[in-house]
């Protein structure tokens, strides 16, 4: 089956938002096996979107089409398809019902063009959209599928994860089962990464390794295909088996996993708690550590210490290391996670010191950061990085790096 995406919406056009549909889409379609060959973006405009169909029918048989199923003017998606395809729009009674539960439950009065939201397509089949009002629909044509799905992605993706790809598959008649496994890599680039696992990648069809990279983390998924999920799943490990042997030092966890929650999975597992003194990232470790549900506990709290006059009298950074190291250093970095740590009662201390940019600072390059890693009955530790990315990249980097090294000290013995 050949797929095109067709996202509709002029704020795609204007550069206001990026069309992640159609990543979003084409991924979960690569996995059943179907073929995208085109993502197509059109204006809210009718003739215009119009045309788009006509020209996804000559090398389709599977329309996906996003946004546009709103209940205002510049809504049209569903009513220049009825057109186009001559059929008419009905009234869905379910999604009426489930419309007018959303009103009274927020208790806002329901203007008229809000019913417009329950039509459908005359035949078609309905998604049911369970976190937002309008409802998605697959209409079939002369063997030919039309999708049409909501443009909000935190209504579009549940809906197909949850309905119409089911739905897409039983279609398709496959009774193969595809099971996938992403396994997160840290501390080596992409590139090497691909050099080490090569004859792998290239000598394997089932299951599929494919690489990913962003953000200075790579991740590889392994996707088999089997009638049995059991094998399917086998499979995977047997391939992640020989993965291992070969770059498992550097695999930090599965799927949708974040350094930062391996850390307070670990911080858990071993009953810690963990101080933060934090120069160059300016709080973002805490912010990131107390984003995950359930970590606050962990964290007793934490010093932004971005002026020398902060770490040396709320940290209580020595005067003569400020002086003679400079607070881009070993020595500094070292004193501010022991001394969080200290201060604030907590088993582990970690510290970020360094050089964001643009701008050098203590005669360092930009990209030049000091982590101090700290824990109760061990050596205190730093760690330094030479980044040298944007402020913004470095910030982030920081983060990482630091969690990854506390990963690996708190391990150590
Ligand atoms: P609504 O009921 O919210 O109007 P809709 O189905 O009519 O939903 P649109 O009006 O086209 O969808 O888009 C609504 C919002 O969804 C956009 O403002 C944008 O934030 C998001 N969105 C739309 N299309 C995309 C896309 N292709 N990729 C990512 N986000 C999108
Ligand atoms: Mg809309």
């Amino acid at each position: 089956m050949n797929a095109e995406i067709i996202a509709v919406g002029s704020e795609l056009l204007l550069g206001q938002i990026v069309n992640t549909n159609a990543q979003f889409i084409s991924r979960q379609l690569a996995d059943v096996g179907v073929n995208v060959y085109f993502h197509t973006a059109v204006g809210d405009n009718p003739n215009r979107l119009k045309s788009a169909i006509e020209i996804a029918e000559k090398r389709a048989d599977l329309i996906i089409f996003t946004g546009g199923l709103g209940p205002t003017k510049d809504d049209l998606t569903k009513e220049t398809i009825a057109r186009h395809l001559n059929t008419d729009l009905q009234m869905d009674d379910d999604a009426f019902t489930s419309i007018e539960k959303y009103f009274n439950r927020t208790g806002r009065p329901m203007t008229e063009n809000n019913k417009k939201q329950a039509l459908i397509l005359n035949g078609s089949e309905v998604l049911p959209n369970e976190h937002g009002m309008a409802p998605g629909m697959i209409y079939k044509k002369d063997e030919r599928l039309y999708m049409l799905l909501p443009g909000p992605p935190k209504e579009m993706e549940p809906m197909f994860l949850k309905f119409a790809y089911p739905s897409l598959r039983s279609k398709l008649g496959s009774s193969e089962v595809i099971a996938s496994r992403v396994l997160r890599f840290f501390g080596i680039g992409e590139a090497m990464l691909e050099t080490e696992i090569e004859d792998l990648i290239d000598g394997q069809s089932n299951p599929t390794i494919a690489p990913l990279a962003g953000d200075g983390e790579v991740t590889l998924r392994i996707t088999a295909k089997h009638a049995d999920l059991q094998v399917a799943q086998q499979l995977i490990d047997e391939t992640e088996e020989k993965i291992r042997k070969r770059v498992g030092e550097f695999i930090y966890g599965y799927d949708d996993s974040s350094l930062m929650e391996e850390l307070i999975k670990l911080l858990k597992e071993k009953e810690l708690t963990i101080a933060a003194a934090e120069s160059l990232t300016g709080g973002m470790f805490q912010q990131e550590f107390t984003s995950i549900p359930g970590a606050g506990s962990r964290l007793k709290g934490g010093i932004v210490c971005y002026t020398n006059e902060v770490k040396a009298n709320i940290l209580q950074v020595k005067e003569e290391t400020i002086q003679t190291c400079g607070v881009v250093s070993s020595e500094c970095a070292l004193e501010m996670a022991e001394n969080a740590a200290k201060l604030m009662n907590a088993d582990v201390g970690i510290s970020f010191t360094g050089v964001a940019g643009p701008d050098e600072l203590e005669g360092h390059p930009v990209g030049t950061v000091y982590i101090g890693l700290y824990q109760k009955g061990k050596k205190t530790k730093v760690e330094k990085l030479n980044l040298g990315g944007s402020r913004a990249a470095n910030r982030i980097r920081s983060i990482k790096y630091g969690c990854y090294f506390l990963l690996s000290y708190i391990q150590e013995s």
